[in-house]
This record gives structure tokens, C-alpha cells and sequence, in this order.
């Protein structure tokens, strides 16, 4: 039976925790960690029609992008609008879990999806960090032994290399040792000289998973000191150390008017209107973009020779600044630049080893909070 602590695990794997923002709030919200979850209903944000919506299908968890509980609360009661929902929830024994900065920054994400469907490419954030380095971790394992240590430490994702996992390399060779009179050996006996065929192995490890990878080792190596190696590596590593950031910038096909640019975001998002700032003949051919709210990077795509730059929420300084700046501003919408993210988080746990044992349905009830008129 899955767990919802199975579920924060599986999303906090996929978008990890140390990538959000500082200010961000992702996470479980509410809800028991050992509930069962059969039914998982994903949507932009927890809304009264999202939960009902929930309680109607009989969902045990609720995954939305944006956090519900973002800026500190003092108290949830029904005096207010939001404690009456959280109590609605609690009530209905529906849990919620928020994936917000920790999904936008991961590589192969939101940004890169976005940005293909532009038609973008060379791809790479507006700001980007490697929050992850690549280690190699050795141990030398009885032979008898040996395959129950080493799918312990994959279990822990040890050996995960691009589209490959379970990826180690075996030598056999000869390990020997003498405990002294207080050793308990697990091969031979205390203050004897001992030989045995071992195996060395390696793998390649994330630091993401280097503790819980050695606690893995040394959790089910036979020997009472286990020996083992942790080389800090300077190759990158391919799903690894990938750059992790915010905004994707990429160049388009051919330069192209920006009015045309509009057309195609309009079109390709399916998106009524939008506003932006910009000479509409001017030609544009480096484009960055980034879901939600990403004004504050206006200035950083600007020193990046950025032609146009597409994002959410922009008010009349960020366009005044833009056309200080020289750079196009296309304001495409907080909402309709994200309203894909429910496919995706729903797309992971499909994907997932839990897949089969989940029922997961992306919300028929999710709608953009503002409404344009006079389009
Ligand atoms: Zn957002």
C-alpha cells in the first residue's frame, strides 16, 4: 500500500528540496505520513473546486504546484477563508503535498518544455547552479555476499549514470586481515591471520544519496569494519551533475518579428492574450523564458543579449524597465505559462514504481483566477 511519506519521497526525489527557493515553502503541507493513498488528484493550487473535486472522487492527496501554506500561519480555525479549507481537508482526510521552485529549477523540466515548444535551442538557464557533485565509492565484499551489499546501496541510488542504473564494476582479489584479541570477525577468528576471496566493487554516487549509500554499505556488510573508498570525482556526470536553475534560454530557428513571437506563444499555449513591450517589428532570435512570476530576472536576460524574454506577472515597471533595458517583454501569463505542471507531476507518478498502485488525475476543476476582458 502506498503511503503519502512514499509519495513526498518519489516527488522530493524527482524535484529536490535544497533547489527551491530560499523563500519557497514546497513539501508535504498537511496530512498524515503513514495514511494509504490510492487516489492522487494534482492541480495548479488547492482551491474550494479542487477540493471538492477530491472529496468527490474519494482522493487521499492533493499535489499542486503553488504552496497553500506559503507565509506563516498563526492559527488555522474557521474564521477565515483559508483555515476553513485546511479543516475541510483535514477533515476529509485528504493530505497536501506542493512541488513549486524545487520543480521549476530541475533540469528537463517546466523551462525546457516550455522552451520547446517554442522551438528553442542550446538550452540553458537563466541562472543556473550544479547543487550536486559526483563521487565514486568503492567497497570490497565477501563474494558470498556481495550482491545483497550492492543492490542495498542501488536500492539508495547508488550507480545511476544518464538513462543507466544499476551500473557498478566488479574485480575479484584477496583480502586479508588479523583482528586483534577484542575483534569479533565475521570470517575466521579473533588474532588469526585470515585470507578471503572478495569482491571489489564500484559505483558512481550522487552526493544527493552518499549518506544514505554508505549507511546502506555499512548497514549490510557482512564484516564488523567494513573497508570502503569515497573519491570525490571532477567528470561531470550525465543526470548527475546537471545544471539546475531557473528560466531557459535558447536561440529560435530563424530571427523572426516579435509580433510574430507573439503569435506563436498564443498559439502554442493556446493562451486569449498577452501583453508585452517591444517595437512589434523588431527582430528577435535569442528568446528566454520562465514560468509564473520571473520579472526579477529581466535585468540578468537583458546582460545575456536576451532579444525577447517571456514570463508571468509583470507590472508597468518591469515593461518600462524593458524598454529601458532594450529587451522585449512578453507577460504570457502566471497561469498559462503553467497550466501544463499538473501533467507533469501527474507524469511522475504514473512513471513511477507506484504507478500501478495509484489512481492519478490531473484537476477538471483548476481554472485561471483572472479573466480577461476586451481581448
Ligand atoms: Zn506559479
Amino acid at each position: 500500500m502506498v503511503k503519502i511519506r512514499n509519495i513526498t519521497s518519489l516527488i522530493l526525489e524527482h524535484f529536490p528540496m535544497c533547489c527551491a527557493e530560499d523563500w519557497d515553502n514546497p513539501g508535504l503541507q498537511l496530512g498524515r505520513e503513514g495514511a494509504p493513498v490510492t487516489r492522487v488528484l494534482v492541480a495548479l493550487e488547492l482551491t474550494r473546486d479542487v477540493f471538492e473535486e477530491a472529496r468527490e472522487w474519494g482522493a487521499e492527496l492533493i499535489l499542486t504546484h503553488h504552496p497553500f501554506i506559503f507565509k506563516p500561519i498563526k492559527s488555522v480555525t474557521d474564521a477565515s477563508c483559508e483555515g476553513r479549507l485546511l479543516l475541510d481537508l483535514a477533515e476529509a482526510h485528504i493530505g497536501l503535498l506542493a512541488a513549486h521552485t524545487n520543480l521549476d529549477s530541475v533540469p528537463h523540466g517546466i523551462g525546457e518544455k516550455l522552451a520547446r515548444d517554442l522551438g528553442l535551442s542550446g538550452l540553458r538557464p537563466v541562472v543556473g547552479t550544479r547543487p550536486f557533485e559526483a563521487y565514486k565509492i568503492v567497497t570490497f565484499i565477501p563474494e558470498a555476499d556481495a550482491e545483497q551489499v550492492v543492490q542495498a546501496m542501488h536500492a539508495q541510488g547508488a550507480g545511476c549514470v544518464g538513462q543507466y542504473r544499476d551500473v557498478s564494476f566488479w574485480g575479484t582479489g584477496e583480502g586479508r586481515f588479523t583482528g586483534d584479541a577484542s575483534s569479533h570477525p565475521a570470517i575466521g577468528v579473533a588474532g588469526e591471520p585470515e585470507r578471503v576471496r572478495e569482491v571489489r566493487v564500484e559505483m558512481i554516487v550522487s552526493s544527493r544519496e552518499l549518506g544514505a549509500v554508505t549507511r546502506a554499505l555499512l548497514d549490510t556488510h557482512p564484516y564488523e569494519e567494513p573497508a570502503y573508498d569515497v573519491f570525490k570525482l571532477e567528470s561531470q556526470v550525465h543526470g548527475l551533475t546537471d545544471v539546475y536553475g531557473f528560466g531557459v534560454a535558447g536561440r529560435l530557428a530563424e530571427a523572426v518579428e516579435l509580433s510574430d513571437l507573439i503569435s506563436r506563444v498564443r498559439e502554442v499555449w493556446q493562451i486569449d492574450s498577452v501583453r508585452a513591450a517591444g517595437d512589434p517589428h523588431r527582430r528577435v532570435l535569442q528568446v528566454a523564458i520562465l514560468n509564473g512570476s520571473g520579472a526579477r530576472y529581466l535585468g540578468k536576460c537583458a546582460a545575456q543579449g536576451i532579444d525577447a524574454y517571456i514570463t508571468g506577472d509583470c507590472g508597468h515597471h518591469d515593461f518600462d524597465a524593458a524598454r529601458r533595458l532594450g529587451i522585449a517583454l512578453i507577460d504570457a501569463g502566471h497561469y498559462d505559462t503553467e497550466k501544463c505542471i499538473p501533467d507533469i507531476l501527474a507524469d511522475v507518478l504514473r512513471q513511477s514504481k507506484y504507478g500501478a498502485e495509484l489512481d492519478v488525475r490531473v484537476s477538471t476543476r483548476m481554472e485561471n483566477p483572472m479573466r480577461v476582458y476586451g481581448a
